[in-house]
């Protein structure tokens, strides 16, 4: 009988704290109402040089063997003009706005038209009809989770296209690499103003959209929360998804294929490259409705920086390394290659345990077992914008036990492999973990900054339960 009343009580409880996230987390997610100096003055350099920055290291790879500093040199002491780089870039073609726009709407097909049938045959795997998490207006939005099928079918394609059809070069992506830059940037910046004008006359749900006065910071932080046309496209998912991740593992085939065309062979960094990445790449789609609970979507609008930012940036700089392999096929020793390989898995499986083990724990409401025991974690309340009182709990045995954020730490090990497999002549590939330290240090402040504001003292009781972010004695 008392078992019986517990585990109402329990049932209870996990129904109230389900229902106390979602109604404090009204109060709490989403991006700023209001702009200050400096958010806006970052929007303004990004908007001008995120696109340069793209440009600079594809340009330096064409025309100077992907030597970041020889460009820059050649302009100040005058040997180069502006002009000369210049008109030795490719211009946009017919070819590769063909290439483009027949890549964009297969992936557009794939994603409206054929639902999941990968979850009828792989066990654990959960793809077709998901709820994402309650916006900020209160709406749950479903989504059609078919990524990883998308994902299969287009490579099912590109191994059959080189092997059996040839119908195009496996080096198509490689030899239009910029013309193709110039059509991402088209529907990087199509798709944002699309997005904005949306916003401002035919919003999905006018709810949630936020106006915040300042046209720059609508534009790049984006006016709606979910935009959608009909009931599946989600811009959100797909452009992230598709022509963003689907296509990361096709340009680094691209560049293997390359490096095989030039040198005779595949180098062991290459094969590094594509596999680590591989394995990132597959664990996104395999994990897509998980995806639909993280930052990306629960928190952030949708403007340029997700618009253009999944069509550009994404898909050329995350690919540098493969891109650098090409111009420096570098062939690691058999201990070096260990070395990075080991990190490499070091850093997926880091990045994956602890990310199921919060997954796991709040799912079950703490009711599951951490490395095989009881979980131990804090009890902590939170007071939602309504003023009620609710209570959650933060995790702090397995991984959450060591830092913080040992889910991003397993993340930078990951990038560190890749830029590793690079050798070190260049620092062109070094700039992903560049980018992902600061990236996601932002992020693991942001997100603190959110939770200290959300949990007041108890976050405080955390931190000196578990008092480092990011690696164990150091930070
Ligand atoms: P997390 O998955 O770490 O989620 C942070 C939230 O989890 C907090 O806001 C809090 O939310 C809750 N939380 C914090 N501590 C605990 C705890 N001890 N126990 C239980 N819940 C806790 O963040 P992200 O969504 O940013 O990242 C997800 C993954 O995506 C990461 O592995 C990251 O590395 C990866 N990523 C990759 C990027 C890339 O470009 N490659 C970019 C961004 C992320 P609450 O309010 O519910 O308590």
């Amino acid at each position: 009988m008392a078992a019986h009343q517990e585990k109402k009580l329990a049932a209870e409880r996990k129904h109230k704290n389900l229902q106390n996230d979602t109604k404090a987390s009204q109060g709490q997610w989403g991006r700023a109402w209001e702009v200050d100096w400096f958010s806006l003055a970052s929007i303004l350099f990004l908007l001008m040089f995120a696109p340069l920055m793209v440009y600079y290291f594809i340009m330096c790879c064409d025309q100077y063997w992907c030597s970041l500093t020889d460009p820059l040199l050649g302009l100040l002491m005058g040997n180069k003009h502006l002009s000369d780089i210049w008109n030795k870039t490719p211009t946009l073609t017919y070819r590769a706005a063909g290439i483009y726009s027949l890549w964009v709407t297969f992936q557009v097909v794939l994603n409206v038209f054929i639902p999941d049938f990968c979850s009828t045959f792989l066990p654990g795997y959960v793809g077709g009809v998901q709820e994402g998490a309650v916006t900020p207006a209160g709406v749950v939005n479903k989504y059609e989770i078919n990524g990883l099928q998308a994902w299969i079918i287009t490579h099912v394609l590109w191994f059959a296209n080189a092997y059996c059809f040839h119908v195009f070069s496996p080096t198509i992506i490689f030899d239009n690499w910029i013309p193709l830059l110039w059509c991402a940037n088209i529907l990087g910046y199509a798709v944002s103003t699309f997005a904005m004008i949306k916003g401002y006359f035919f919003p999905t749900n006018a709810k949630d959209c936020k106006f915040t006065g300042n046209f720059f910071y609508d534009y790049m932080m984006g006016i709606e929360f979910n935009p959608r046309i009909g009931k599946w496209f989600d811009f959100k998912l797909f452009f992230n998804g598709r022509p963003g991740i689907v296509a990361w593992t096709l340009i680094n085939l691209s560049y293997a294929a390359k490096q095989q065309e030039l040198y005779g062979e595949v180098t062991n960094s290459m094969i590094l490259v594509n596999v680590l990445q591989g394995i990132y790449v597959l664990d996104f789609f395999w994990n897509e409705a998980w995806y639909l609970k993280t930052i990306d979507i629960c928190h952030d609008h949708f403007g340029w920086y997700l618009g253009w930012g999944d069509c550009v940036w994404l898909p050329y700089l995350y690919t540098l390394q493969g891109l650098y392999l090409v111009y420096h096929p570098v062939q690691l020793c058999t201990a070096h290659a260990i070395g990075i390989l080991t990190l490499g898995l070091l850093g997926y499986y880091i990045f994956r345990v602890t990310n199921h083990q919060k997954d796991l724990f709040r799912r079950t409401n703490g009711n599951c077992k951490i490395w095989g025991k009881k979980p131990q974690y804090i009890e902590c309340s939170y007071v939602s914008v309504g003023g009620t009182k609710y209570y959650s709990k933060l995790l702090t045995s397995g991984f959450w036990g060591w830092a913080r954020h040992f889910n991003y730490t397993g993340d930078l090990m990951g990038s560190l492999a890749y830029c590793l497999a690079c050798g070190f002549q260049h620092i062109l590939p070094y700039f992903y973990i560049v980018y992902m330290t600061i990236l996601l240090t932002h992020r693991c402040l942001r997100d603190e900054h959110r939770c200290l504001s959300k949990y007041g003292k108890d976050w405080k009781r955390y931190t000196a339960a578990v008092p480092y972010r990011l690696l164990p004695g150091i930070f």
